[in-house]
């Protein structure tokens, strides 16, 4: 799934990909895709060795529901336009102090902080997987809910609360308000009344 850019054969060349989920390397903590993910778009040929992914991309995820860790579907369907910029442009010409880029990350390949439209190159090619990884973090929710009344786990038993009414939920008291209860009872009868 990786678009080789020294060898478009027009100016203009369209992208169809069904990207195996496997591709996208996501830890399971983050999200599940279910089945490929598909782009649909064009790739474009620019000045200065510049290119621009151009399309619209799908897939179905898995996430975690942030209060109760019920499984919670979710679809991607968001425009992707992004600009790849070779690294040497980028530092020759548009960044003068190199500390304004980002370090490398695993792959070799620079994100602009900045701009998250603009995608520094080493090697003049797309990798469609980190593309697809890239757009699912950026759509998915931070806080995803299995529902939005939600009642999460019981933190005392970890009871789905959902599904079952534990009895902790009443007993429980914060310490603090505890430790705050038994000094009013010590200093109760003595306390001095104005
Ligand atoms: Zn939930
Ligand atoms: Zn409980």
């Amino acid at each position: 799934m990786v678009i080789d850019l020294t060898t478009l054969a027009a100016d203009r060349v369209p992208v169809v990909a069904d990207i195996p989920a496997a591709a996208l390397d996501a830890p399971a903590e983050d999200f599940v895709v279910g089945g490929p993910v598909h782009f649909e778009g064009d790739v474009e040929r620019g000045s200065a060795e510049t290119y621009q992914l151009r399309g619209q991309l799908q897939a179905h995820l898995s996430l975690s529901c942030a209060r109760c860790t019920d499984p919670v579907d979710f679809a991607v369907d968001v425009p992707v336009d992004l600009r790849f910029v070779p690294v040497a442009v980028e530092k020759a010409h548009v960044r003068p102090s190199p500390s304004a880029v980002s370090d490398d990350d695993d792959d070799g390949r620079e994100m602009n902080d900045e701009d998250p439209s603009i995608v520094l190159y080493d090697e003049p090619r797309i990798d469609l997987a980190q593309v697809a990884r890239e757009q699912c973090y950026l759509a998915m929710p931070m806080k995803p809910l299995c529902r939005p009344e939600c009642q999460g786990l019981c933190v005392q038993c970890g009871s789905n609360r959902n599904v079952t009414t534990c009895t902790c939920e009443n007993r429980w008291e914060d310490p603090r308000l505890a430790g705050l209860k038994s000094l009013l009872k010590d200093a109760g009868p003595q306390a001095p009344r104005e």
